[in-house]
C-alpha cells in the first residue's frame, strides 16, 4: 500500500474543512453568496497556515458546475482537474522559484483572453511579493482594468514587500497562525480515522513543536506515525524531536553558571520552542537545584549533581531554589508564561552575589524592581513595627541589591510607596494611545529598535507595566539590552519606570506599521483615481492614445 502523506490527504477540499480560519471563510462565503466577486485577492500569513489550500478552494469555488452552498463540489470535472493541477483555466504560479521568468509576464498578459473551460480563468500566485518589476506590471495592467473572467488570488508571507499599487487593489484576508489546542484538536481527528493509536500528551507536543502551521504539523505526525509504529506515545515523541528536559535543564544550570545571559536566553527560547511545558520545567530546575544543596550538605549522592554542587556557593543554590520557587508561583497565575519564565532565569544570574552590572539591568528592566523593592519597603517598614514580620523577607528581596537598600534610606522618612510616588514632578500618564506614543518616541528610541515596536501590538497597561505582542521575526533579536533600552526611553518619557511584558506572536495587527502602510495604500488608491478621473489626462490619453504607465502614479507627500 502505498502511504499518501497526511497533509496532502487531509488538505481542506471545501471551505467547512478549513480550522481556524473563520474571518477568512465567512469573507469568501459572503463573496460568493452575492455573487460581488473581487478580481483579486491577497491572502497573508505565515508559512504552512493555509494560503494556498484556500486559494485552490476559491478556484474551485468559481469553477465548479455544481456548486453546493457556495462551497464546490468536489466530484465535477473541474472540480476534480483544478484537484490534479490540470486544469487550464487555473494557473498556479509559484512565485520564488520562478521570479524574473518572462513568461510569467506573458501569463500574466493572458489573463485577457477568455477561459477556455471554466467560467473563470484564476491565478494563483504564491509568494507574490517576490514576482519580477515586470510581472508585477503586468498583473498591475490587468487589475486596473480587469476583464470579468480573470480573478487573481494572490498569497504572501510578506505582505510589506508587496507594491502598494497592487495591495490597494486586492481584498486582503489575513490567516492567522493556528493554536497549539487547535491543532492537537485535529489530530486527534485525523489519528482516529487514520486508525492510529495515541496520547494527548503526545499530541501536545507535535503541535507545539509546529509553530501553528497545520501542514508542518501534519508532517510532524507522518514522522511520528512511522517512529512509533503505529502508536503515538510522550517517551517516543520526545525522543524523536530531540526533546529531553534535564539536558535543558544542565544547558540552563551551565548558562547561570557561566553567568552568561545570551546563553540563558537562548537556551530559554530553545526549550520554549521545542514545545516544552514551561512550568514544568521550571518545576524540574526547582527539584535539581534543591538536589544540588542535598548533595552540598552531604544529604545526598549524585554523581552528576557533584559537579555543580562544587561549583555554586551554598548560598547560592539557595537563592535560586527561592528564586524558581517565585518563578513558579507567578507562572501559574501568568497568562505570559514565556516572561515570567525568562525572567525568572535572568533573575538568577542578576542577583547571583557580586555580579554587579547584570544586577543593575535586570533591576532596571524588570517588573521584579518595583515589586521587589516595594515589597521590602512595605517589610521593611513593617518590621519596625513588628520583629516578627522580618522572618517573611525573603533572602533575594533585601539582602542583594544595594539599589534595595539605597531606596530603604530615601524611603524611610515616608514609608507609603503612595507619597513617594506624589512627590515625582513631570509625570505624564499614558492615555492608551500606543501607535501615538511610538510615533512620539520615535526619534528617541535607538534606530535599531524602533522597528521592533513599530510592529507591536499593544495589550494593556497595568501598574505601569506595558503588555504588548511583537511579531515574532523579531524575537531572536529581542534580548535583555534590548528590553533595558526599550523600558529606559519609555521611564524618560513618562518620569517614572515603567516595565514591559512581551510576548511573541507570527500574527500581531494593529501596529504602528500596519497602520502607516494602510495609509499609504489608501493615499495611493486616491492619487489614482483621481489621476484618473482627471478631465485634462482623459482627454489627453483620448487624443494621443497615451495609456498610463502602471506604477508610475505616486501620491504627493
Ligand atoms: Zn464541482
Amino acid at each position: 500500500m502505498v502511504h499518501t502523506v497526511l497533509a496532502r490527504k487531509w488538505r481542506p477540499k471545501k471551505f467547512s474543512d478549513l480550522i481556524g480560519q473563520q474571518t477568512a471563510v465567512t469573507v469568501l462565503n459572503n463573496i460568493l453568496q452575492n455573487g460581488r466577486l473581487h478580481h483579486a485577492y491577497l491572502l497573508t500569513g505565515t508559512r504552512g497556515v493555509g494560503k494556498t489550500t484556500i486559494a485552490r478552494i476559491i478556484a474551485r469555488a468559481l469553477n465548479c458546475t455544481n456548486l453546493q452552498l457556495n462551497e464546490p463540489c468536489g466530484v465535477c470535472e473541474n472540480c476534480q482537474d483544478i484537484d490534479k493541477g490540470s486544469f487550464v483555466d487555473v494557473i498556479e504560479i509559484d512565485a520564488a522559484s520562478n521570479t524574473g521568468v518572462d513568461n510569467i509576464r506573458e501569463l500574466i498578459d493572458n489573463a485577457a483572453y477568455a477561459p477556455t473551460l471554466g467560467k473563470y480563468k484564476v491565478y494563483i500566485i504564491d509568494e507574490v511579493h517576490m514576482l519580477s518589476k515586470s510581472a508585477f506590471n503586468a498583473m498591475l495592467k490587468t487589475l486596473e482594468e480587469p476583464p470579468l473572467h480573470a480573478i487573481f488570488v494572490l498569497a504572501t508571507t510578506d505582505v510589506q514587500k508587496v507594491p502598494v499599487t497592487i495591495l490597494s487593489r486586492c481584498l486582503q484576508l489575513k490567516l492567522r497562525n493556528l493554536l497549539p489546542p487547535e491543532i492537537a484538536a485535529h489530530l486527534a481527528i485525523v489519528l482516529n480515522q487514520e486508525n492510529v493509536v495515541f496520547e494527548d500528551t503526545a499530541l501536545d507536543i507535535i503541535a507545539h513543536a509546529a509553530h501553528g502551521s497545520m501542514r508542518d504539523a501534519l508532517s510532524i505526525t507522518d514522522q511520528a506515525i512511522a517512529y512509533t509504529n503505529n502508536k503515538i506515545n510522550l517517551n517516543d515523541i520526545k525522543s524523536m524531536l530531540g526533546i529531553s528536559d534535564d539536558d535543558f535543564i544542565y544547558n540552563l544550570l551551565d548558562a547561570i553558571l557561566e553567568q552568561d545571559s545570551n546563553k540563558l536566553t537562548i537556551v530559554a527560547n530553545n526549550i520554549y520552542n521545542h514545545g516544552h511545558d514551561l512550568e514544568n520545567v521550571l518545576l524540574k530546575l526547582n527539584q535539581i537545584l534543591c538536589n544540588i544543596s542535598l548533595v552540598q550538605l552531604g544529604g545526598l549522592q549524585n554523581e552528576k549533581l557533584k559537579q555543580y554542587a562544587g561549583s555554586f556557593s551554598i548560598n547560592d543554590v539557595q537563592l535560586y531554589f527561592e528564586i524558581t520557587n517565585l518563578g513558579l508561583e507567578q507562572i501559574v497565575k501568568g497568562n505570559n508564561k514565556f516572561q515570567v519564565f525568562v525572567m525568572t532565569l535572568l533573575r538568577m544570574i542578576a542577583f547571583t552575589l557580586g555580579n554587579n552590572t547584570e544586577k543593575q539591568l535586570i533591576l532596571n528592566t524588570s517588573s521584579v524592581k518595583t515589586k521587589q523593592t516595594t515589597s521590602s519597603e512595605t517589610a521593611i517598614s513593617s518590621s519596625m513595627q513588628s520583629p516578627a514580620v522580618t522572618q517573611e523577607i525573603k533572602p533575594v528581596l533585601v539582602t542583594r541589591a544595594p539599589e534595595t537598600n539605597q531606596k530603604k534610606e530615601e524611603a524611610a522618612p515616608a514609608p507609603n510607596p503612595a507619597v513617594v510616588a506624589n512627590i515625582n514632578v513631570e509625570v505624564k500618564s499614558f492615555d492608551g494611545n500606543w501607535i501615538g506614543l511610538i510615533e512620539e518616541l520615535e526619534n528617541k528610541l535607538d534606530k535599531a529598535i524602533h522597528p521592533v515596536l513599530a510592529n507591536a501590538k499593544f495589550n494593556s497597561y497595568n501598574n505601569k507595566q506595558f503588555n504588548i505582542t511583537v511579531d515574532n521575526k523579531y524575537e531572536s533579536a529581542v534580548n535583555v539590552n534590548i528590553i533595558a533600552s526599550i523600558s529606559k526611553t519609555f521611564s524618560e518619557h513618562f518620569g517614572y519606570p515603567v516595565t514591559f511584558n512581551l510576548e511573541f506572536s507570527g500574527n500581531v495587527d494593529t501596529t504602528l506599521k500596519e497602520k502607516r502602510y494602510i495609509e499609504l495604500a489608501e493615499k495611493q488608491k486616491i492619487a489614482e483615481d483621481a489621476i484618473k478621473n482627471d478631465a485634462n489626462l482623459v482627454q489627453i490619453q483620448q487624443l494621443f492614445s497615451a495609456t498610463i504607465v502602471p506604477g508610475s502614479i505616486k501620491p504627493v507627500e
